[in-house]
């Protein structure tokens, strides 16, 4: 049965899964989500998105419905009976419905809506990117549903005719892209911004970052300039949905040769490698 939905316990299609219009996510984008894939049913990280959920609910001072374990234990189980191998699972947690007022009522009932959905976008061979203003909130680390700047940056992307949008700060400063984190690569040394509150720390990059540091490779966590991208010989894109895509051109100009590159490939070689280990 694809395309389930689960809505505070009950699983059904997701054509008749149905949340409330006063529901705080829906109001006021009073919540937090995560999106994890899995491959031969098995789902990558799981235990990862589910504890940056909890630190996201945190900074929203949103309580658990239930604990981080017991949490794991319903979206296995959710996500088992879809029979889906390879799947997009998403979660969502609200503060609950309640009357549309800005403070919520106490003694709410949080919202946790999953979906589970079979993967519908193979992952692109490379990317082309706009950089765009950085008009979000100052609390990207959450990775909260006020997801509006993000839906903008890509419509002006796929305006343009590029693949995604890159959020750069007033002062030049690179974030990251509008549902991925990004990478250069410049004479063999790798930079990627820090995870300072002005990005989300995704799970991809963090698994990517690993695997660097594994092989020995030259890492730069820090300040990446809008002006140093442009220069760059290399870079790539990570996020879970679509893993790791080479970006060759930005704003309408070549990265590097504008072909796909050697170091954008092993790093995607490795990510797949660890797929591979750990759903065999
Ligand atoms: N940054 C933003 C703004 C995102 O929305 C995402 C996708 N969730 C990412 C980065 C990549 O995170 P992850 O690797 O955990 O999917």
């Amino acid at each position: 049965m694809p395309e389930l939905a689960y809505v505070n316990g009950r699983v059904t299609p997701v054509s008749e899964a149905t949340v409330s219009i006063e529901d705080r996510g829906f109001q006021f984008a009073d919540g937090v989500y995560e999106v994890a894939r899995s491959y031969n049913g098995k789902p990558i990280d799981l235990d990862r998105h589910l504890a940056r959920m909890g630190r996201s609910a945190a900074m929203l001072d949103l309580p658990l419905p239930m604990s981080l374990s017991e949490l794991q234990h319903v979206a296995e189980g959710f996500y088992a009976s879809s029979h889906l191998p390879e799947a997009v699972l998403y979660l969502q947690l609200t503060r609950g419905a309640g009357p549309r007022q800005h403070v919520g009522a106490p003694g709410l009932t949080p919202t946790l809506v999953m979906t589970v959905r079979p993967v519908l976008r193979t992952t692109p061979a490379e990317f082309t990117v706009i950089t765009v203003p950085n008009n979000r909130w100052l609390m990207c680390a959450c990775k909260s549903v006020a997801l509006l700047p993000a839906v903008l940056a890509k419509h002006e992307a796929v305006k343009a005719g590029a693949d995604e949008a890159i959020f750069v700060a007033d002062d030049g400063t690179v974030l990251e892209g509008a549902s991925d984190n990004i990478f250069a690569v410049k004479a063999g040394v790798y930079y990627t911004p820090r995870a300072d509150g002005r990005i989300l720390a995704g799970i991809t990059r963090e698994r990517v970052l690993e695997q660097l540091a594994a092989r020995g490779a030259e890492v730069r966590v820090g300040d990446m300039t809008i002006n140093f991208l442009r220069a760059a010989d290399e870079a790539f894109i990570t996020s879970s949905v679509l893993t790791v895509v080479p970006v060759v051109g930005i704003d309408g100009r070549p990265i590097g040769d504008g072909k796909i590159g050697s170091a954008a490939t092993a790093v995607k070689e490795d990510y797949w490698r660890f797929i591979r280990e750990v759903t065999a």
